[in-house]
């Protein structure tokens, strides 16, 4: 007997989630490019609409968000009783496998997908199996090898993060073809508002729309901008949405969250002007990168990986003190198994002409005769 309380088996074995550095504040001097969030901020309509809760919060909110439910089912067109939302949608990755998945049981994902899928699943005591990818990119056959009868749930984040990259939808068909019906195909589409209109993209909801072992996720945190309310949504069969809400809090999303997401859901206008400012940035900042001799990997998100050489002085350590004490904050890869690597949100056009202009300066250091990198 041990003298005193230990969690449950594979608890230990996490390592905690670490958010981009920043914080939350806008702070004047600090370009903060190391959490994925909208340069835009929120939408005029969802600030004004989080205000107008202030007098209600002594208020239960609705219990399944049936409000905003009707009103995420209106704008894509789905059947409102396939939906649930979450307090983020890390909320619905974790009760997703906590309903699903547990001790002795496997969550099968991908080498660099994103990492909240495993956390998730060794909190609930399965196992996490990795499958290796090919150029940073899913690996359609590499997941299907290792798919065994212990498997619970496949996440594929598509497009990924931190990667960027994604499998069309005709590699999505073939993975869900080949699965068996045992096992949940979680097609975590956070940056799917991003994608759509990528010749091929697919978000998976089609999918669930279709198949009793398919669901696709949705967040408010990205092009919504809504990051800090902590609101996400998920599609699927009936079968595994009631499931789900047998499993989450009774009163999972806060009514501020639930009144800004109904607001934002309608400002189109703000929706168009986020993505086209990311359609307008996202290829000027990684032109000017790779103008600058480094690799840039391809993303359908609202962020790049930046790949740097493994030469001391030079590599993406060195960078990333470089760069914040300039005052840009990109994000470290080290916990994704890409030390070598840095990823950056696309920024308001200051921050992105800034971020190019102290990469430069970094990259200078090695280049010019008389270089300060050793
Ligand atoms: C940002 C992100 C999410 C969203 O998480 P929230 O909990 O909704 O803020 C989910 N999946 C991926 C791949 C992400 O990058």
């Amino acid at each position: 007997m041990s003298s005193f309380p230990q969690p449950r088996p594979g608890i230990l074995e996490i390592t905690p989630y670490v958010g981009g550095k920043g914080g939350s504040g806008d702070r004047a001097n600090i370009a903060k490019l190391s959490a994925n969030e909208n340069p835009l901020g929120p939408s005029p309509h969802a600030i004004e609409a989080y205000q107008a809760t202030a007098a209600s919060l002594h208020r239960y909110p609705e219990g399944g968000s049936e409000t905003l439910t009707q009103a995420i089912a209106r704008r894509f067109d789905l059947d409102p009783s396939r939906i649930i939302c979450g307090a983020g949608s890390d909320e619905l990755i974790a009760v997703l496998i906590r309903a699903y998945a547990g001790p002795g049981d496997e969550v099968l994902t991908s080498r660099h997908g994103f990492l909240m899928y495993k956390l998730a699943a060794l909190a609930a005591g399965a196992h996490v199996i990795e499958a290796p990818e090919t150029e940073l990119r899913s690996d359609v056959d590499a997941l299907l090898q290792r798919v065994t009868s212990r498997t619970r749930i496949l996440f594929i984040a598509n497009p990924n993060n931190p990667t960027g990259s994604f499998i069309d939808g005709a590699e999505l068909t073939r993975l869900h073809a080949a699965l068996p019906p045992h096992v949940i195909l979680a097609v975590d589409a956070a940056y799917a508002e991003y994608a759509e209109g990528t010749p091929g993209y697919d978000s998976g909801l089609s999918l669930a729309n279709q198949y009793e072992n398919v669901v696709s996720l949705r967040t408010f945190s990205k092009l919504f901008g809504l990051a800090a309310l902590r609101l996400g949504w998920l599609f699927g069969p009936k079968r595994i949405v009631d499931t789900l809400h047998r499993v989450r809090g009774p009163f999972n999303v806060s009514l501020p969250a639930q009144a800004a997401g109904i607001a934002a859901l309608s400002d189109l206008a703000h929706q168009a002007a986020a993505r086209a400012h990311n359609d307008r940035w996202l290829p000027w900042v990684k032109q000017e990168l790779e103008g600058l001799g480094l690799k840039v990997w391809p993303s359908l998100g609202n962020f790049l990986l930046i790949e740097f050489p493994r030469r001391l002085g030079q590599d993406a350590v060195a960078a990333e003190a470089f760069l914040e004490a300039a005052g840009v904050i990109p994000r470290g890869m080290g916990s994704y198994g890409l030390g070598h690597c840095l990823r950056i949100s696309i920024g308001t056009e200051a921050e992105n002409r800034r971020l190019v202009q102290v990469l430069g300066a970094f990259q200078a250091r090695h280049t010019l005769p008389g270089g300060s990198d050793r």
